[in-house]
């Protein structure tokens, strides 16, 4: 039985390493379009690889994922992420996890990943095809034949697709000719571009907690906001472009954000907060000192937005002035015009339908002995380390489901 992977990416290596373990009889064949390996797994997490996520409930896991929530939902529960660290474990690579619940190999070095692999695809004997990109598959009969595009011609008995997310629609075409269907590809993880607005000198602040919100729809996330040359960044940024990336591709990155720089407070628990500051430290200039969390050069910028000079004091707040300010500070309207692309980690959404595959298997529904793993799936994470998790999930699945001979 030959098993061909197409992909030498996370997804590839996975599927290929486990399916040649599980079944020494079988003969394995990574092909990769490139002269490179795991290329995105070397530069991914800044280097360091953000493995997987230490979060060990399906149901939290799975909110994380924009699309594909419901597929990742079953599919953990044969692969998740405490198999995923025994794994590497096993293996002699420990990893450890950061405050923020991400986990790297405690190397902090991609390259101990990337050896891991290539070491377990050495000991189980699996094959690697490099600079050779597949152009087409086709099924005679009970086997498939792989057309190369430098002409050459393979078979294969199971064929396992992972070759990651394409940016363009016509990229899929080769897997769209075999009758599957492709949700169109749009990016995902980008930061908001506010071209213009003065909010930009305040390049490099990190708000702990903001609330942001796109307008016009029910689209919120609350989290770090970081203000960048160009706009908007950090996490809040990141998942909400993850969770709108369709919509917002649609609007071609034009669109309102409401941004609240000072959650939970809302405008009217913060108008009582100000009634008391005006009584309480009448006296005191008001653009001088916060005690409300907000880092001081954003709530000067605040203050500054709202008319409020350098000198003016809280007993003299005028009421027209302490609305806007409270407005700016709890529903500050900004204008998002284009997008930048995220350069730690981003992925596609879109790729092939989930209703065409079998996520106990990850075969094709349409044909047998056809398989998929990884981002080529309509399958997409927020940062953190789920999209490689779906890699490591995948992958195995798929892998156990071809070495068992059953499909
Ligand atoms: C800069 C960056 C940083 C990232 N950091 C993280 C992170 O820290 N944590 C995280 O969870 N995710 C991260 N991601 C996302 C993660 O890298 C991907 O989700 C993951 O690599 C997907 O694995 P894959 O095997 O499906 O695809 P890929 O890793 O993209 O591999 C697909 C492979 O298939 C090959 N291929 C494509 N078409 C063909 C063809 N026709 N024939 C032969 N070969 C082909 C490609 O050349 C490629 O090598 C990051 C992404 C980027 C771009």
């Amino acid at each position: 039985m030959r098993l061909i992977v197409i992909g030498g990416g996370a997804a590839g290596f996975f599927c290929a390493v486990n399916a040649a373990r599980m079944n020494p009889a079988m003969e394995t064949i990574i092909i990769e379009k490139t002269g490179k390996l795991l290329s995105k797994l070397r530069i991914s997490g800044g280097g360091r690889c953000n493995v997987t996520h230490a979060c060990f409930s399906i149901e939290d896991m799975s909110r994380h994922y924009p699309r594909g929530a419901n597929f990742v939902k079953k599919a953990f529960h044969q692969f998740f992420t405490a198999d995923t660290i025994a794994w590497f474990k096993e293996r002699g690579v420990m990893l450890k996890t950061e405050a923020d619940g991400r986990m790297f190999p405690v190397s902090d070095d991609s390259s101990t990943i990337v050896n891991c692999f290539l070491q377990e695809a050495d000991k189980y004997g699996v094959a690697i095809w490099m600079n050779r990109e597949v152009r087409e598959i086709n099924k005679t009969g009970s086997q498939w034949e792989i057309v190369l595009a430098n002409g050459e011609r393979h078979q294969a008995d199971k064929i396992c697709i992972a070759c990651g997310g394409y940016p363009k629609a016509p990229m899929f075409d080769w897997i769209r000719r075999l009758g599957h269907s492709v949700e169109p590809p749009v990016p995902s993880l980008f930061t908001f571009n506010v071209p213009g607005n003065p909010l930009t000198q305040l390049m490099g602040i990190t708000v702990p907690r903001a609330t942001v919100k796109i307008q016009g729809t029910r689209l919120e996330e609350t989290g770090p906001a970081l203000i960048t040359h160009w706009g908007l960044s950090g996490p809040a940024i990141l998942r909400l472009s993850a969770r709108g990336a369709r919509m917002l591709a649609e609007r071609q990155y034009q669109f309102g954000i409401t941004v609240n720089w000072l959650p939970p407070q809302n405008e009217q628990l913060l108008r009582q907060q100000f009634q008391g500051f005006r009584q309480e430290i009448a006296a005191q200039k008001i653009r001088s000192r916060n005690s409300l969390g907000i880092p001081q050069r954003l709530w000067e910028y605040l203050c500054e937005q709202s008319g409020i000079g350098a000198d003016m004091r809280w007993g003299d707040l005028p009421s027209a002035k302490q609305n806007i300010l409270l407005k700016n500070t709890c529903s500050q309207e900004i204008r998002v015009s284009g997008k930048t692309t995220f350069k730690e980690e981003f992925v596609t959404a879109g790729g092939v339908k989930l209703a065409e595959i079998d996520p106990n298997t990850m075969q094709s529904k349409r044909y047998p002995s056809l398989f998929f793993a990884g981002e080529i799936m309509d399958i997409d994470g927020v940062t953190g380390g789920f999209n490689f998790q779906h890699a490591w999930t995948s992958g195995w699945i798929a892998a156990r489901a071809i070495a068992s001979g059953a499909y």
